[in-house]
């Protein structure tokens, strides 16, 4: 197996290349289906049809943008958390994607110049609908670790022959440092994640934004991302998180709770 990163519209993307398959990690921005595209057909010289999967690590527009149109393309099957629909379903589900395509958009003009779709699909309808532990469907030396915090369904995938982790959105890299993603919305179901995360015993972290880390030691990347959860706030991320809480699986269980306690 080999680990293939591509320079992505907002993040970057890995392909796990096998002899017969190609794994997609993960789901990328509308706009990169043609780089994905290209780098199948031009550096791998393997039709597209190879991705047999992509995972979507969260339903965020720049992870869920790309594999719908490859599964439509090329027969690509999606793997994803088995909540992941609920995140944007319903009225106040659709305004909060609509925000999030917008913050993604944003996040581009800061670093780009040529502007790309990244309106993405707001339902993704995964084809496999995973849950913690499961390792990934034709890839099974993958195995999915669920991750919440950033949002309510976010998964890593964990390769244990191999000790590569794929974190998503849960570390954030900039220049050598590590940052908390923006937003992050349980608190403390992300700590739950840093702990178990760095209990895998990871070697090398793949980083959608960011460098990969290769660190034999990422236990300590997970202990000074669960200090930093300690920090307070500062303005970007109290601004980031008032426009993130519409989301009916945020709160849902808050009505609930006011209701029913
Ligand atoms: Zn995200």
């Amino acid at each position: 197996m080999k680990i293939h990163s591509l320079n992505g519209y907002i993040n970057t993307l890995f392909i796990a290349e096998y002899e017969d398959y190609l794994l997609l990690l993960d789901g990328g921005s509308p706009a990169d289906v043609d780089l994905i595209e290209k780098f199948c057909t031009e550096e791998l010289n393997r039709p597209v049809s190879n991705i047999k999967l992509a995972i979507v690590s969260h339903m965020h527009p720049d992870h869920s943008g790309a594999a719908p149109i490859l599964r439509k393309k090329y027969g690509t099957r999606i793997a994803a958390y088995k909540n992941i629909d609920e995140w944007y379903s319903g009225s106040t589900g659709w305004f909060q994607h609509k925000l999030d395509c917008l913050m993604a958009q944003i996040v581009a003009v800061k670093h780009k110049t040529k502007i790309r779709k990244v309106f993405s699909k707001r339902i993704t309808g995964p084809d496999y609908l995973m849950s913690d532990m499961e390792p990934l469907p034709f890839f099974n030396d993958w195995r999915v670790i669920y991750t919440p915090g950033h949002t309510s369904h976010d998964i890593a995938v964990f390769n244990e022959g191999e000790k590569i982790l794929y974190c998503g959105d849960s570390i954030i890299e900039v220049r050598g440092r590590v940052y908390l993603p923006l937003p992050v919305i349980f608190r403390k179901k992300m700590k739950h994640s840093y702990r178990k995360m760095g209990e895998l015993g990871a070697e090398q972290i793949l980083i959608p934004h960011g460098n990969c880390i290769g660190s034999a030691g990422s236990g300590e990347i997970f202990e000074r991302m669960e200090k930093l959860l300690e920090e307070p706030p500062n303005r970007i991320r109290r601004r980031v998180h008032y426009f993130s809480v519409w989301s009916p699986e945020i709160w849902k269980p808050t009505i609930r709770r006011l209701l029913f306690q």
